[in-house]
């Protein structure tokens, strides 16, 4: 008898509660049974599986961290085990589960007023309204920090935005879009809440991708759109308060590259068990072992990091430089862990119906978003050298 497939060489499970271990559990149930079936044909056809969207609002599970307006509260730990669950079945539905419950319900909690939160925040967690994260621009993406084109103005009446934004994740049927903005008054970073009625507000959809095809990536034009004073995110005053936005969710960015390369291997090593070349079922070759090995070693290292990292984040002491080791390591592993399961797969490892393609395609894009290798890299080399080397 073949030993189950276990991608938790360490049971760090282990380290879960009873309850916790239970969700964990049910969110995997949930992926396997709603999401599973039905991802290779959207993601060929580069199209959104909405009718799963009330499924997502019955599991609750939105705004994870959250204390109040209906969110779940409960550790950033189970936050990264949740976004490893999801995209161990499918990274551009973690993706769109990140950017509802991690950059646009994280920007109004953390910078939102009490009727922001109140308004959104519910109705977000129920999934009956969707969000969006706008920072990216068509001619600003590594230099958010000092280079935000799209402006802001006081007028009587709020605000008039205009520029372009790119890239943005559910925006072709958000409701609502935090946009971040330089204004034109004091030259500071603020984020507003748009809705899709906004007059001067228009998305157009990102078409051709050859990863994560699942999400909707939208190009925003805002074009003298005017923004009421009362969907100004009060709490956002500079660039510094996006920045507490993306510490927060760089490290679910590495808990899902975890999944992502948990799936490719569960995959690729069932497929080498029963497998047969020469006889022998493939994984009983040595070569073949030796890509296995490396994949389980790399992804135990990369687990066991993870959680090392949410402790941090639940002990307060998460740092701009852990979530950026953590979210190039583990992306970088990924890519590599990806390339093996499809290599141990032959030609069949290039075929969606094997469920190791889609995994190689969409590391890629995990692999550049919410901060390249290059950018997280340098925030690291900042921190241990004393040195800054972003210009
Ligand atoms: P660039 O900044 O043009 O970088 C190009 C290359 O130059 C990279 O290799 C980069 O590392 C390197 N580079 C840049 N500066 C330096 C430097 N100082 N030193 C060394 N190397 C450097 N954005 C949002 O706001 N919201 C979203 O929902 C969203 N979703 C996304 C989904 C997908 C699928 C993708 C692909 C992107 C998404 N993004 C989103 C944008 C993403 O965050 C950017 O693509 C990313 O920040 C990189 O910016 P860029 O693509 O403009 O690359």
């Amino acid at each position: 008898v073949l030993p189950e497939i276990n991608p938790d060489f360490y049971e760090l499970s282990d380290k879960l509660t009873p309850e916790q271990r239970a969700l964990q559990l049910k969110v995997r149930y949930f992926m396997e049974t709603e999401v599973a079936p039905i991802v290779n044909d959207y993601w060929l056809r580069d199209e959104f599986p909405h009718e799963l969207i009330p499924k997502f609002g019955e599991l609750g599970l939105a705004g994870v961290t959250y204390e109040g307006y209906g969110c779940p509260g409960l550790p950033f730990l189970m936050e990264g085990v949740l976004a490893m669950e999801m995209a161990r079945i499918d990274s551009s539905i973690a993706t769109f589960f990140g950017v509802q419950s991690g950059l646009t319900m994280g920007s109004i909690y953390l910078c939102g007023s009490e009727e922001q939160k109140q308004e959104w925040l519910p109705a977000m967690n129920r999934f009956e309204k969707i969000g969006a994260f706008g920072l990216t621009e068509p001619e600003v993406g590594s230099g958010a920090a000092g280079g935000l084109t799209v402006t802001c103005q006081q007028t009587a009446d709020g605000w008039v935005l205009n520029g372009q934004k790119k890239w943005i994740g559910n925006a072709t049927f958000a409701d609502v879009v935090v946009v971040w903005a330089r204004n034109l008054g004091d030259g500071e970073v603020k984020g507003f809440l748009v809705r899709k009625e906004n007059p001067g507000f228009e998305v157009e959809k990102i078409k051709g991708k050859m990863a994560l095809r699942i999400v909707q990536n939208g190009l925003i034009t805002l074009k003298d759109c005017v923004v009421e004073e009362k969907d100004r995110l009060p709490n956002a005053n500079s660039f510094k308060d996006t920045a507490d936005v993306l510490r927060m969710t760089r490290a679910g960015v590495a808990w899902m590259a975890v999944g992502c390369a948990r799936g490719a291997y569960e995959n690729a090593l069932d497929y080498t068990r029963n497998r047969k070349q020469f006889g022998k079922p493939i994984a009983s070759f040595q070569l073949i072992q030796n890509h296995l090995v490396e994949m389980i070693s790399n992804l135990t290292a990369m687990q066991t990091l993870v959680f090392r990292l949410s402790e941090l984040q639940d002990n307060g002491q998460l740092k701009d430089e852990h979530a950026s080791l953590a979210k190039v390591f583990c992306t970088l592993r990924t890519r590599d862990i990806v390339r093996g399961a499809r290599e141990v797969m032959g030609g069949n490892g290039i075929l969606l119906e094997h469920n190791v393609a889609r995994f190689v395609a969409d590391a890629e894009a995990i692999y550049s978003y919410e901060g390249t290798k290059e950018i997280n890299t340098l925030i690291v080399g900042r921190a241990i050298t004393g040195y800054s080397a972003f210009v």
